[in-house]
């Protein structure tokens, strides 16, 4: 299973890949918000172990 999506943001219709970095310490799985790195909109929320790595797709 791929630890990453695609989506786009409803605000700025910019292309984002969203990549979940799991983090190797044991803390729980907490939601966290993927934020749009151009407007800061919330694209995603979800539970992760981790944090979200959202980056701008560029064709
Ligand atoms: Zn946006």
């Amino acid at each position: 299973m791929p630890l990453f999506s695609e989506t786009t943001c409803k605000k700025c219709h910019t292309r984002l890949r969203i990549s979940e970095n799991e983090m190797s310490i044991t803390g729980g799985k907490e939601k966290e918000s993927a934020r749009c790195p151009k407007c800061n909109n919330i694209v995603d929320e979800a539970m992760t172990n981790g944090f979200w790595e959202v980056t701008q797709i560029y064709d």
